[in-house]
């Protein structure tokens, strides 16, 4: 029985044609500037998102790490959604390696950050407080979209009060292809924007940092310092590129098989499901005689990722290239089993 993983899209595999990219490779050593597939996937992602410069980064924590750290100084502090990943999943890097306070907001149902709030958080030039420097907004949250205006609005705002501006766009594609508009229609609002090649693109690893040459340069810093310089990187950098090339588009199967899986769910007694806008369902399950949900769909083969709480389970899953339409079929069965168990 093959295992149908729906814990993250960061599990995904290389493809064939991934990998014959990957070993063709031409390669060099990075730290010295000379991979030309690191130099080519860097001038690629720039031009797409409309920037400058990129840089090639391990993960996206760290880029977006770099970037924090590239905008703001010791004694600044960043505006950022409380549940946002530069917030609350990166084991507080900003603050320990590089002193930068975050300020953290609570979300508006559809995941933005209330221009009022935002507004009322940045703090008067007064030496009783932080440097508010940066707002951080991060695109998709928990797989839903920021809409055009709001990203306009919210921008618009931070411009007004000085403050740079950080998009966290890890999974920044699916919500191109979910609005339909290229990606740096969004990316240009932004002066810096991290994106993953390791989540729903399917490449095995790797993020990058868009934004302008002199930000990267000091970006580029940062990486060596935080031991992010890699050496023939280019074999990482032909997965991204092959990814950019042949995965943007059918994002929009991983969003058809997330609905697939909430309208099949939706259908069963005690399930509630959010209508998913891209690739990650969130449903709760009741959980009937305390029964442990996910150690079922374990055994059914199904993985997911989920959480207890009172007499319900919340589940996350999240669809990505080795998904199929039947593996969302029998994920809809085993928590049907489950139920009437
Ligand atoms: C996964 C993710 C990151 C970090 O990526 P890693 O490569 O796992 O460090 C950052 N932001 C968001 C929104 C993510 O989903």
């Amino acid at each position: 029985m093959n295992i149908v993983d729906l814990r993250s899209d960061t599990v995904t595999q290389p493809t064939e044609g991934m990998r014959a990219a990957m070993f063709a490779a031409p390669l060099g050593d990075d730290v010295f500037a000379d991979d030309p597939t690191v130099n080519a996937l860097q001038e690629r992602i720039a031009s797409m998102l409309g920037k400058e410069a990129a840089l090639f980064v391990p993960s996206g924590t760290q880029s977006n790490l770099v970037a924090i750290m590239s905008h703001c100084q010791r004694g600044d502090e960043y505006i950022v959604g409380q549940m946002a990943h530069t917030y609350r999943w990166e084991g507080g890097g900003a603050a320990v390696l590089g002193s930068v306070q975050p300020q953290p907001l609570t979300h508006q149902p559809d995941g933005t950050l209330a221009l009022a709030d935002i507004e009322a958080a940045i703090k008067p030039d007064d030496a009783h407080f932080a440097r508010t420097r940066l707002l951080t907004l991060e695109n998709t949250l928990g797989g839903k979209v920021l809409q055009m205006a709001y990203v306009e609005a919210a921008t618009a705002l931070a411009r007004e009060h000085g403050l740079a501006t950080h998009l966290d766009g890890a999974r920044l594609f699916n919500a191109a292809v979910k609005l339909g508009v290229p990606a740096r229609d969004t990316a240009q609002h932004f002066d810096t924007v991290s994106v993953c090649f390791s989540k729903g693109l399917g490449a095995p690893v790797g993020s990058a940092l868009v934004g302008p040459r002199a930000l990267i340069q000091r970006a580029h810093r940062w990486r060596k310092m935080l031991g992010g310089g890699m050496r023939q990187a280019g074999l990482l950098a032909a997965a991204a590129l092959y990814a950019l090339d042949h995965h943007i588009d059918r994002l929009a199967d991983d969003h058809a098989l997330a609905q697939r899986l909430a309208h099949g769910l939706a259908n069963l007694p005690g399930v509630t499901v959010d209508n998913p806008q891209t690739n990650i369902v969130f449903a709760d399950v009741r959980a009937e005689g305390g029964g442990d949900l996910v150690g079922h769909l374990k055994a059914c083969g199904v993985l997911a990722t989920g959480s207890l709480y009172g007499r319900s389970s919340r589940l996350r899953f999240v669809t990505h290239l080795d998904v199929d339409a039947a593996g969302i079929d029998r994920t809809v069965a085993a928590v049907r089993e489950h139920l009437s168990a």
